[in-house]
């Protein structure tokens, strides 16, 4: 496994109908591998399991090129060379690499800036991914890597990429829904009638496990890892992603710090366990699911009403628990029995 700009967060979400059992030919079965940091599951129902080998190969084909093209990590990818030109002159990038900081520059303006994939400096000062800082970075420090942290100044032009002097992009929060989708759309042209994507907790379905019978899957509790507070049932292809703080963190000094960023502050997000969001697409949940993160529920409650086609739920990060969910999310999360008093609705 390469290392990568997605790290090593693990599933936050658990397979629930989905375990390979191939003595019985009436349940999903899965083939797993490791892509952009992280443990990716294909899935797909009894149906088509003779096709899961060929699923599988090229959805992990097709995973392995984003990676190439979007990783921080890998030097000579699309994503470093346009930071090694900052400031000097527009890259010529690959469609995917175009699209994908369109995207992200949507979900930025969506969510006012909260999803920022140029709060890379900050990522790399607090030592999300690879390397820990030896100390707590300090307000200067801080202030100093601010002034490279704006998405509006992204320069896309006619197949070009160009980012101003010092300026870098971290796709670490969009990048994985991505490739969910381009796996969505590899089951399609393989005319695959029941499937369901992993990557890392970014998960999209397609179809329905069996006829009449949606995918299913946990949420997690934050601060129990084995255990799941619900399950979400997920219509026809679905998505849905989860930005927790369980998944990956920094210890500094003794304090754990979120690998989410304020980019408004410069300062890891604080106050906030887990959010979880569905929707139409893993581009959406993965963008809206970060965002979400810093924006907290009430902030982001508002921004919701603007996104009618997503519902989140939310996990702020206080004892007891307390779980957050929009109007609609009613109809697509049930709680287990002994979490069903602590779900609030945000009106
Ligand atoms: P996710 O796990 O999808 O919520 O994405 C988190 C990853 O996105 C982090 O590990 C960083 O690489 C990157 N990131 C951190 N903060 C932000 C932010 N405010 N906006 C966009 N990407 C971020
Ligand atoms: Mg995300």
């Amino acid at each position: 496994m390469r290392g990568s700009l997605y790290g090593a967060s693990l599933l936050t979400a658990a397979v629930l109908l989905a375990t390979a059992c191939s003595w019985r030919p009436s349940v999903p079965i899965s083939e797993t591998f490791n892509s952009m940091g992280t443990v990716a599951r294909v899935t797909v129902g009894p149906q088509d399991r003779e096709r899961l080998p060929q699923l599988t190969a090229e959805v992990h084909k097709e995973f392995s090129t984003l990676e190439d093209l979007l990783s921080t990590y890998q030097p000579d990818s699309e994503i470093s060379r346009l930071a090694a030109r900052a400031g000097q002159a527009p890259v010529r990038v690959s469609a995917e690499t175009y699209r994908v900081l369109e995207l992200a520059r949507h979900y930025g303006e969506l969510t006012d800036g909260a999803f920022d994939v140029t709060v890379a400096p900050l990522v790399r000062l607090w030592g999300v991914g690879l390397k820990p800082p030896d100390h707590v970075p300090s307000p200067d420090e801080i202030r100093t890597r601010l002034q490279l942290v704006d998405f509006r100044r992204i320069e896309l032009n006619d197949g070009t990429a160009h980012l101003p002097a010092g300026m870098s992009v971290d796709l670490g929060g969009i990048g994985k829904g991505y490739a969910v989708d381009r796996a969505f759309d590899i089951a399609g042209r393989l005319q695959i009638d029941s499937a369901m994507v992993d990557l890392g907790g970014n998960i999209r379905t397609v179809g329905q496990a069996e006829p009449g019978v949606n995918w299913t899957i946990g949420v997690r509790n934050p601060f129990e890892r084995e255990v799941i507070v619900g399950k979400l049932s997920l219509a026809a292809g679905m998505a849905v992603a989860t930005s927790g703080n369980y998944e990956r963190f920094v210890e500094l000094g003794g304090r754990r710090y979120s690998h989410i960023i304020d980019p408004r502050t410069g300062y890891p997000v604080e106050g906030m366990a887990g959010v979880t969001v569905v929707a139409p697409d893993a581009t959406m949940t993965d963008g809206l699911s970060t965002g979400l993160f810093v924006l907290g529920a009430a902030k982001g409650k508002e921004l919701l009403r603007r996104v009618p086609s997503a519902n989140a739920l939310f996990i702020p990060d206080k004892s007891p628990i307390e779980i957050w969910i929009t109007p609609g999310m009613k109809a697509v999360f049930v709680p287990l029995p002994e979490f069903s008093s602590s779900v609030r609705i945000l009106n």
